[in-house]
């Protein structure tokens, strides 16, 4: 969609507001076409002496009153119009918002945090301007065109008029040239901004680990190279919006001279009267703000085609995921996975190659493997934030595909390894996907998860504030809380993706315990390094370099002998490991 399609659907829509301002404008114009021709026949009346006493005064206030209601207007059409621009930018927003967040991580992988930021900030402001201020510039200054030269024309002398709008296309050539110029350099300020927004993003983010490498300089000094540049390309942006002023400085000035030369001699021969001269000027001193509205117009309407044109890119970017399944609802049953290979984009090795395995509804399964082997991997594709590029993949018989993104999401709760606390309390936090949770549920999960003890050490509580703005939980606490999360929704299908990693063995093996009491019926995958914490798994699944190589149960794997099995190998150094450490 092109920037005058976006612009004419919105007017469309608040029709109203655009038609009052309108009018509005309308009355402006005439009442600015009517105020030099009164002076003008003042000015007679007073070099004829036939304008006195009280005719006198009664033109003065029609003069005056013609001023306020100008004034009154031109507020009245700001406030009609600037109204619905503001609206154009909520709406812009909120489309941005919704299409960010159905896109997957193919989309987030190759755009940045910063960027997009900027893209909802500054690029969806300069949209807003040209649907506001270049619009109502556009018709205001049109429509004083219209009038002034058609009075000019027709209500003075048609051969000054002539005469005053021969420099005007030579005007418009600079205007066409300067705009396209704008908008190239507009584009750039904007993708500078765009960087220099993604680097500030970056470092907020990982000041700890810019700080523990002693790189603040380094960053500082880049920080200034991105400042300098996005100012530059801004400043360039600037110069050449300058130049529509000289522009329309020169034309004028020349009409001004070519006008006052061929009105002088008209005088002279008695064609034209000294007011109908003063009128001429001051009309031609109203051509000013068109001529600057034109350039104005220009330059916002460039500004906005540019942003338009990253955002656009944005909104119009295929979801990396199809969301044209219609089952609105999970039948839990068996999970099955058929076949399934899947490369990341741009790498040549396939993250997963060929891969088989059925879940029995309500089936506890470990996956277990060396790290790279594909384990996450897999995960997201249950998750369905990547697709397999070959192979099926079904839950309760019928594919994933078919299901609404909705559906499954709400029936998956999802661990991952380094979950994100939200600035709101613990229990807000534990609640997320439930709100409205009672204070008895919470604490319910959290004591499943095994950190309502740990919670209740906190200075409030639940009602201790985490997250940005509040205290910084221990990362094994973040992992527990998340676990406490899931375990809320009571979805059919629980993922842990390393999820216990920085809780000890001990509290893993309570926390699985659990799990397995409370979740009886519902299904579990588990990933964790720990070989110990999933011996209670009713099936283990190894997987390297994105094969299955091994599948059973604990006991099965590690009857296949340390030679013969990664499982059994890794649980002997495993078991080594912890008898070393326990002496
Ligand atoms: P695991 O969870 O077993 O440690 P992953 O499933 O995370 O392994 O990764 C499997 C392979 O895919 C690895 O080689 C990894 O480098 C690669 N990989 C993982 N995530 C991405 C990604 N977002 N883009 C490209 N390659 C990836």
């Amino acid at each position: 969609m092109t920037l005058t399609r976006l612009i004419l659907n919105f007017v469309q829509r608040h029709r109203s507001a655009y038609a009052s301002a309108a009018l509005m404008l309308f009355g402006i114009a005439l009442l600015t076409v009517w105020l030099p021709r009164q002076i003008g026949h003042m000015v007679d009346g007073l070099v004829t002496h036939q304008l006195v006493g009280a005719a006198l005064w009664r033109e003065l206030g029609l003069l005056l009153g013609a001023g306020v209601l100008i004034y009154l207007l031109r507020v009245g059409w700001r406030l009609k119009l600037f109204a619905a621009a503001y609206r154009m930018g909520v709406e812009l927003r909120e489309s941005l918002y919704a299409r960010l967040s159905l896109q997957g991580p193919r989309f987030f992988q190759t755009r940045r945090t910063g960027d997009l930021m900027a893209l909802a900030t500054n690029d969806v402001d300069a949209v807003e301007m040209a649907s506001g201020e270049a619009m109502l510039a556009g018709f205001d200054g049109s429509l004083t065109l219209l009038l002034v030269v058609g009075t000019m024309a027709f209500g003075v002398d048609w051969r000054l008029a002539l005469v005053a709008l021969l420099p005007f296309p030579f005007m418009a050539v600079a205007f066409w040239w300067i705009s396209r110029q704008v908008h190239d350099r507009s584009k750039e300020a904007l993708e500078r901004f765009g960087d220099l927004n993604d680097h500030v993003q970056e470092t907020i983010s990982g000041v700890r680990t810019l700080r523990a490498l002693g790189l603040e300089d380094r960053s500082s000094q880049r920080f200034a190279e991105l400042a300098g540049a996005a100012a530059d390309a801004g400043f360039q942006a600037q110069r050449w919006e300058a130049r529509y002023e000289p522009a329309v400085g020169i034309a004028l000035a020349v009409a001004m001279g070519a006008s006052l030369g061929l009105g002088g001699w008209l005088v002279w021969h008695d064609e034209l009267t000294v007011g109908q001269l003063t009128s001429f000027g001051l009309y031609l001193g109203q051509l000013i703000w068109p001529m600057f509205a034109a350039g104005w117009v220009l330059s916002l309407w460039e500004r906005g085609r540019a942003a338009w044109g990253r955002l656009s890119q944005v909104l119009d970017e295929p979801l990396a995921i199809d969301n044209d399944g219609t089952v609105a609802h999970v039948t839990p049953g068996e999970i099955s996975l058929r076949n399934i290979s899947f490369a990341y984009p741009g790498s040549t090795q396939p993250a997963l190659d060929d891969l088989s395995i059925t879940l029995p509804a309500g089936g506890t399964l470990g996956v277990v493997g060396p790290t790279g082997a594909g384990k996450s991997t897999l995960v997201r594709l249950l998750l369905r934030q990547w697709q397999p590029a070959q192979g099926q993949i079904e839950w309760g018989g019928v594919p994933l595909a078919d299901h609404t993104l909705q559906a499954l999401r709400s029936a998956m709760a999802w661990v991952p390894q380094e979950p994100i606390m939200f600035s709101a309390t613990v229990g807000e936090n534990i609640a997320l996907a439930k709100p409205g949770a009672s204070q008895a549920e919470i604490e319910a999960v959290a004591r499943l998860a095994a950190v309502h003890d740990d919670i209740q050490r906190l200075p409030q509580g639940y009602a201790t504030p985490v997250g940005e703005r509040g205290v910084t939980l221990s990362g094994g606490q973040r992992q527990r809380v998340a676990i406490a999360r899931a375990l809320l929704t009571d979805a059919p299908l629980l993922l842990l993706d390393d999820a216990l990693s920085a809780v000890d063995t001990e509290t893993e093996h309570r926390i699985l315990s659990h799990l397995r009491e409370q979740r009886v019926g519902r299904t579990v995958i588990v990933i964790s390094h720990r070989l110990s914490a999933l011996a209670d798994a009713d099936r283990i699944a190894v997987l390297r370099q994105g094969r299955l190589t091994e599948l059973g149960t604990h006991d099965e794997l590690l009857a296949r002998g340390t030679d013969h099995s990664w499982y059994a190998h890794e649980w002997r150094v495993q078991q080594l490991k912890a008898s070393l450490d326990a002496d």
